[in-house]
């Protein structure tokens, strides 16, 4: 396929460069990524039954957050822990999602998933284990859907971006970047919230681009201080992992935050001004 023409000729990944253009907006559902106004994606880290989703995507509403997050195909590091409820969990969450009122994420493991999962999910989100899984994301590429796109804890930014570009040529470039932090060293929280390769990849490349502390951290009292440096700094939102009752959670309980934490982000986060680089070419006056 020829280049797109107003990429630098050096440019790595033509199509989702910034090169001048102004941002992509992304419609998740209602609401748009990268217009401007800062969204918030929360809910649990699994969907575990009717009533949980349920409960959750009522909670997500009630804090003035955007979009319900939530796996059905939990990629695991062991094969003993909780797998998920597959694609019957999908249906339960579109039921919660509906009933609520709100647009939904939810993760697509493999290729295969896709044709069955199209018709109950607003966006896809490929995972961060799955950002290398380069027939995946040329089959996303083949959808209308939008994908949310996370970075591998292994990956540089350029690899990360050239996994945007493999769904933008495939034909699809209704993307959102999302960092959701990389291995650095020791062990005292989850991962590294690579907070400046966000903001590197908001200059660079077209796409809105979220922030994930939860899985970044771990812990749950620092999801609000980076959720707030997320919106100071320009970037386009946050997914954040909320859970009704996180003691019982199947899955990642330890890092959700419970619903009245959720609110106060939100409330918080309305409070911040919007920075002086807007949607448009993210130019606050420095370069
Ligand atoms: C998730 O968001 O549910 C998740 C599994 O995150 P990651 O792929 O970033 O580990
Ligand atoms: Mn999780």
């Amino acid at each position: 396929m020829n280049r797109p023409p107003q990429a630098e000729p050096d440019c790595k990944y033509p199509r989702v460069a910034r090169a001048g253009r102004p941002g992509t907006v992304v419609q998740i559902g209602e609401v748009a990524l990268g217009a401007g106004a800062f969204c918030v994606i929360a809910g649990p880290c699994a969907i575990e039954s009717p009533d949980q989703i349920r409960r959750s995507a009522n909670d997500v509403v009630a804090a003035g957050a955007d979009v319900l997050r939530g796996g059905a195909f939990k990629p695991r590091t062991s094969p003993y822990s909780f797998q998920g409820l597959g694609l019957e969990g999908v249906e339960m969450m579109r039921q919660a999602a509906d009933q609520a009122g709100l647009p939904l994420v939810t993760e697509v493991p493999s290729a295969a998933r896709i044709a069955e999962m199209a018709p109950l999910v607003d966006a896809f989100q490929v995972g961060a284990r799955n950002m290398h899984n380069f027939e995946l994301l040329c089959a996303l590429g083949q959808t209308d859907h939008p994908v949310l796109l996370k970075r591998s804890f292994g990956a540089t930014l350029t690899e990360w971006l050239l996994a945007a570009e493999y769904i933008a040529e495939s034909g699809n470039d209704r993307i959102v970047l999302c960092e959701r932090g990389i291995r650095a060293w020791g062990d005292e929280l989850r991962f590294t919230l690579d907070l400046a390769g966000a903001v590197w990849a908001k200059r660079r490349c077209r796409l809105p681009v979220v922030v994930d502390p939860s899985h970044a951290t771990g812990c749950p009292e620092l999801v609000p201080p980076l959720c707030r440096a997320s919106c100071a700094a320009g970037l386009d939102g946050v997914m954040v992992e909320m859970h009704p009752d996180p003691s019982q959670a199947r899955c990642d309980g330890d890092q959700a935050l419970v619903p009245p934490q959720l609110e106060l982000i939100c409330e918080q986060l309305r409070q911040i001004p919007p920075p002086p680089d807007t949607a448009g070419g993210y130019d606050d006056g420095t370069t």
